[in-house]
């Protein structure tokens, strides 16, 4: 006998880890995501080049096994269903739909052509549906990653890894060619603090000091360091990434270049103060940069703060990696200075401060956009307990009376005509590492919505698979 029947809305590593975890506990659970897929952004923000990362899946596929458990994929909440349509059904609903949206750097010329956010770019050539028909013009030979996170370091590698290699990765299909006809040939990774303060983790770090066919290039002055951060980094309260990441940092300085056909140069304390292009929205041509210093930020860190200086970096494409945001659920009390959905350690909370009755925010809708993937399990136990507290108690969800779960799979299917099951995933899975098999890659994923329908319907005949040798029939 269930628990109860939860929702999780989302199925990423967030949403994943807590259905695990409900699961475990005795719940029935019904994961839903908007996309016919499932694992978030483990399918459409991990970079194609980090094929063991996407290996966390196998974890989601064993929790997906265990009794009680449903996907309901295509399911848009906010136009297709409710939420209150989920509290008339669900003893607990979660939250746990990311941070959607990129920060805005709020300068000059941001939206000129040529300047894309990060959030958009990965999406496109990871082969999220929602972005397939973007185009991205890489035949500049300069671009700038706004940022020192470990996005900027995908986006950055990405741009000068060597064709050969995407060609054997589950790169989205029509991201390979506008990859191998691209001529950028050096990539800026621009931090607005100083290297002792970027948020790369280390052995991503690394990863770009053994690039193919890229040097990186740092000038041995950008790693002098300002009093501030060389006290900091010598004392107990430097974390061993940040001190790692300052050596790894100091050994490429000290590099010689390879003479390899592109570069990746990093370079410090520069904020972007204007993108610049031939007139009001014509293409970046430049990005215009306040040199910085750093100064005590009154709470134990340091920010930046421009100076006078001013420089110009010549470039045809800025990229834009500072970070995500997340996006307002249809009535879901959110917190819109911090972009997340307002909750206590996540317990859903109101207005006025009190617990929604079987609401509740798990992953980067909860705490923001940090951490690892693994970060989130840990994240989700903390949601998680909340739940089995509140069920213990029995202060969760009533659902409507007479509120019968074997009657949630027909009310969807009623309501959404491209509604994918687990087996219709199943399906897709299969024809996507079938077309992959002949051309030695993982998979070749299906970008579009309806073939994807099609193929979980069992739609698709297995002569039209998707690939590079042409698109697919949908039935
Ligand atoms: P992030 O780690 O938070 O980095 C954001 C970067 O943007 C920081 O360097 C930040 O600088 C900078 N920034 C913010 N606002 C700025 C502005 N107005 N102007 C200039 N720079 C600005 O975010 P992320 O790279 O998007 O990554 C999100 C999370 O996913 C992170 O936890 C990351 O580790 C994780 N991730 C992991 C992997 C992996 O493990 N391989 C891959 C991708 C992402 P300040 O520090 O000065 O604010």
């Amino acid at each position: 006998m269930s628990k109860g029947i939860a929702a999780v809305i989302g199925a990423g590593p967030a949403g994943f880890y807590a259905t695990e975890q409900l699961l475990a506990a005795g719940f029935a659970v019904d994961l839903y995501d908007a996309l016919p897929t499932p694992f978030g952004l483990v399918r459409a923000g991990v970079a194609p080049d980090h094929p063991k990362i996407k290996s966390v899946t196998r974890v989601y596929e064993r929790a997906a096994a265990r009794p009680g458990f449903r996907f309901f994929g295509g399911v848009v909440l906010g136009s297709d269903i409710t939420r209150v349509e989920l509290l008339e059904r669900y003893h607990a609903v979660l939250y746990a739909v990311g941070t959607s949206s990129d920060n805005r750097l709020g300068v000059r010329g941001e939206d000129r052509p040529g300047s894309v956010p990060a959030t958009e770019f990965v999406a496109w050539y990871n082969g999220h549906p929602d972005f397939a028909d973007r185009v991205f013009d890489l035949t500049c030979s300069r671009a700038v990653v706004i940022g020192n996170g470990n996005v900027a370091l995908d986006v950055a590698r990405m741009l000068v890894l060597d064709p050969d290699e995407l060609q054997v990765t589950d790169v989205a299909d029509h991201a390979l060619t506008p990859f191998r006809q691209a001529s950028v040939r050096e990539v800026v990774l621009l931090g607005r603090r100083g290297p002792a303060q970027a948020a790369f983790t280390n052995p991503e770090l690394r990863e770009l000091g053994e690039l193919a066919r890229a040097d990186v290039v740092v000038d041995p002055a950008e790693l002098e360091l300002d009093e501030h951060s060389a006290a900091w980094l010598a004392s107990d309260a430097a974390s061993a990434t940040a001190r790692r990441n300052v050596e790894l940092l100091r050994e490429y300085a000290a590099r010689e270049p390879a003479g390899k056909s592109h570069l990746i140069e990093l370079r410090f304390l520069r904020s972007p103060v204007e993108l610049i292009g031939e007139d009001e929205m014509g293409h970046v041509s430049g990005l215009r940069v306040a040199v910085n210093r750093l100064q005590p930020d009154g709470r134990g860190g340091l920010r930046a703060v421009a100076s006078e200086a001013r420089e110009l970096i010549e470039c045809g494409l800025v990229v834009r990696s500072i970070g995500y945001r997340g996006q307002p659920l249809p009535g879901v009390p959110f917190d819109e200075r911090r972009g997340l959905i307002r909750n206590r350690a996540g317990r859903v909370t109101g207005e006025d401060g009190a617990h929604l009755p079987g609401e509740f925010a798990v992953g980067w809708i909860k705490r923001g956009p940090s951490g690892v993937i693994g970060t989130n399990k840990k994240d989700a136990a903390e949601t998680v307990a909340h739940v089995l507290a509140d069920a213990a108690a029995g202060a969760l969800n009533q659902p409507r009376s007479g509120a019968d779960a074997q009657e949630i799979e027909p009310w969807l299917a009623a309501r959404v005509p491209g509604l994918v099951t687990w087996e219709g995933w199943s399906a897709i899975d299969a024809h996507e590492q079938q077309s992959g098999k002949p051309h030695g890659r993982p998979r070749v994923k299906v970008v579009r919505v309806p073939e994807m329908v099609a193929i979980a319907e069992g739609r698709v005949p297995a002569q039209s698979l998707s690939g590079p040798l042409g698109p697919a029939a949908v039935g």
